[in-house]
């Protein structure tokens, strides 16, 4: 499906490039569309297993024909009007970081890539709101909040790896500190967007209102299937006055989950609370120094002197009531200080190593049997390749808590198709596991090509109600197609 170099050929497909090519530079100059094979490879790509597999094997990532770098909402507009026009898929594009294939363009068409759209169009001091356009990253986001004492409290792992605030909405994206601050959804006031159409869209000013049913939460999670978002309006906040690191070590899991719960539904509002593991905490040994065997749980208070102070000592009793032991600040000090270390490059699992990070939420009362039953069936099921299982719980919700666990296959096959048909099954293994105890399928990593298979079990009939949604929007199926399960364009051109 990957295009001549100049797009310049008199027949059939190959014509229509041409001519699509050449709309396309007239549409937001010459200079910001490409057709070069590295460029097309490069917007295909994430860091997904399944991308970096792809690139390990010398094989070729599923590429867009056209690689386009609007500079504004009319370009993104003139883009879109011309895919339109031609059936042609628009994938959006923000910082690549994502890791569900979401960028993966397996019907061909054209790569939005946004990060030319990295302005900030205003800050509201008054009513604490950042207005971007989406192709700013969280960096230079962050740094110029931060200088009138400021902050998104957007801490990705991928903070960075280039990911961008479109990308963050758009796959319903959480940091570290979102037990405190929220995850996308919840940050996210207004986004304008370009539907299907061409059209531009602009949702209200606020996000409570009883003006109907929701338009942003509608394009919230839509990872480009609805509409590509070219500027959103965020809550921000004050850089906190004090912050307090506490750490304590559990008998069991159990215990830690049990402090966790009543953490949360006691109403306090730690910014951080990760619980790990035996496996994850060993791991959290090797990558950040902190050093630490047993069932380890870190947490982080921050806010005004006297509210971290309270919450500091109302957690300590807690914790201890359920069997804790405190292992004083500095060990979540060190996480604090290192917490892009695991994500650093070259520290992350590669390929050969097979992985995959399952990403579940669920209900308090649900979380012991979804763990206890993913990792037998990992472990177990997986037994005869050497699957290993690893969790940590590190976004907690006043009513559940997700975990993030992964599973490992060290010496997985060496053949392609082998080794996609084993990731594909431990896969189905997790999540279906997952849904079956009253789990969602993911909380903050998206769904993207990956899980796009398990939004029927998920959903039922309410998958066909999404399906309806997606097709009245966009009847021809032209945005980011294959995406969310919501399967292949309607009418492709080619
Ligand atoms: C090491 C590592 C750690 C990570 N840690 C976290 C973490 O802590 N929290 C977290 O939430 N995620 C994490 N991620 C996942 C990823 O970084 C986030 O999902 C991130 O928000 C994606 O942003 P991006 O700009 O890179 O999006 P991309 O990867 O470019 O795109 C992701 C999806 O969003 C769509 N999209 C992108 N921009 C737009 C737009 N403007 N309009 C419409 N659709 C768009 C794309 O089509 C794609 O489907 C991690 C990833 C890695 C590799």
């Amino acid at each position: 499906m990957a295009s001549e170099s100049q797009g310049i050929a008199v027949t059939g497909s190959a014509f229509l490039r041409g001519q699509i090519l050449r709309e396309l530079q007239t549409a937001i100059g010459a200079e910001n569309v490409s057709v070069g094979e590295d460029d097309l490879q490069a917007s295909a790509a994430d860091w997904s297993w399944m991308s970096k597999f792809i690139s390990f094997q010398g094989l070729k990532q599923p590429a867009p024909d056209f690689v386009v770098r609007p500079g504004s909402t009319t370009d993104v507009s003139r883009v879109v009007r011309i895919a339109a026009d031609y059936k042609v898929p628009l994938i959006p594009r923000g910082g690549g970081s994502g890791t569900q294939g979401g960028t993966f363009a397996p019907y061909g068409g054209i790569a939005v890539d946004l990060t030319r759209m990295n302005n900030i169009v205003n800050i509201d001091h008054e009513s604490l709101i950042v207005t971007t356009q989406a192709g700013i990253d969280g960096p230079t986001l962050e740094a110029e909040l931060n200088k009138s004492g400021l902050t998104l409290a957007h801490y990705p792992g991928s903070y960075h790896l280039g990911a961008t605030i479109g990308g963050f909405i758009a796959a319903r994206g959480a940091g570290v500190v979102s037990t405190k601050y929220g995850k996308a959804e919840d940050q996210v006031l207004q986004v304008e967007a370009v539907v299907a159409n061409g059209e531009v869209v602009r949702t209200l000013p606020v996000p409570s209102h009883a003006a109907g049913s929701d338009l942003l939460q509608t394009f919230v999670g839509s990872e480009g299937t609805l509409g590509i978002i070219t500027e959103a309006s965020l809550r921000i906040d004050p850089l906190p006055a004090a912050r307090s690191f506490l750490a304590f070590s559990f008998p069991d899991i159990f215990a830690g989950i049990e402090a966790g719960r009543r953490i949360m539904t006691s109403r306090l509002r730690p910014a951080v609370i990760r619980l790990y593991d035996e496996a994850d905490s060993v791991k959290l040994k090797d990558w950040v120094g902190v050093p630490f065997t047993g069932n380890l749980m870190i947490l982080m208070c921050d806010g005004a002197e006297q509210l971290v102070a309270y919450e500091t000592a109302a957690i300590t009793e807690i914790a201890v009531g359920v069997g804790g032991t405190s292992l004083g600040e500095d060990v979540g000090l060190m996480w604090w200080e290192g917490k892009y270390e695991p994500y650093a490059k070259g520290k992350l699992p590669q390929p050969p190593l097979m992985y995959g990070t399952f990403d579940t939420v669920a209900r308090f009362a649900d979380i012991p049997a979804i763990y206890r039953a993913k990792k037998k069936v990992i472990e177990e099921e997986f037994k005869d390749v050497g699957a290993r299982y690893t969790a940590h719980f590190s976004h907690w919700y006043e009513w559940g808590t997700m975990i993030y666990d992964r599973f490992y296959v060290d010496n997985g096959p060496t053949d392609p198709a082998a080794a996609m048909a084993l990731h594909d099954r431990l896969w189905d293994a997790g999540v279906l596991a997952s849904i079956e105890h009253g789990g969602v399928l993911n909380d903050h990593h998206g769904v993207g090509l990956k899980l796009g298979r398990f939004m029927r079990p998920q959903y039922g009939h309410g998958f066909e109600l999404m399906k309806q949604l997606k097709a009245a929007w966009d009847p021809d199926g032209i945005m980011n197609p294959g995406k969310l399960g919501f399967g292949p364009p309607s009418n492709s051109v080619w």
